[in-house]
């Protein structure tokens, strides 16, 4: 059994080659075929790039609000208890709400993602209520 304690948390910040705006990541344990549970912190208009999981990837929202969309779709407001399946190799960003800040779960199947461009405030916008 592989415990990572909450009190034990190491929190890195997100690199602006795979983000935008604050966001702070705890990596905690995987499983020997590369599943991997992470806790991300994202402020206010804090997000991604668009991303792809090889072996796709659930998002828990935890607290605050959010934003999840995979490309040409429409968006979701990732809310606390919403859970989200991101398809294996499908583009999509997520992050904070313009006026929230989110924490979400990760768990991410299959090892890294392959990282895009950044999202675009256009692009953060589409496919949500203005
Ligand atoms: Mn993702």
């Amino acid at each position: 059994m592989d415990i990572a304690r909450g009190i034990d948390g190491v929190f890195e910040r997100g690199d602006s080659e795979r983000f935008t705006g604050e966001v702070w990541l705890r990596s905690t344990v995987a499983a020997p075929d590369g599943t991997n549970l992470g806790v991300v912190h994202f402020a206010p208009g804090a997000r991604t790039h668009w991303h792809r999981h090889p072996g796709g990837q659930f998002l828990y929202g935890i607290a605050g609000r959010g934003r999840v969309r995979s490309r040409g779709d429409a968006g979701h407001v990732l809310e606390p208890g919403d859970v989200v399946w991101v398809a294996p190799g499908e583009w999509h960003f997520h992050g904070g709400a313009p006026d929230a800040p989110l924490v979400h779960l990760a768990v991410n199947g299959g090892g890294p993602p392959e990282w895009g461009e950044l999202v675009t405030d256009e692009e953060y916008g589409e496919g949500f209520p203005a």
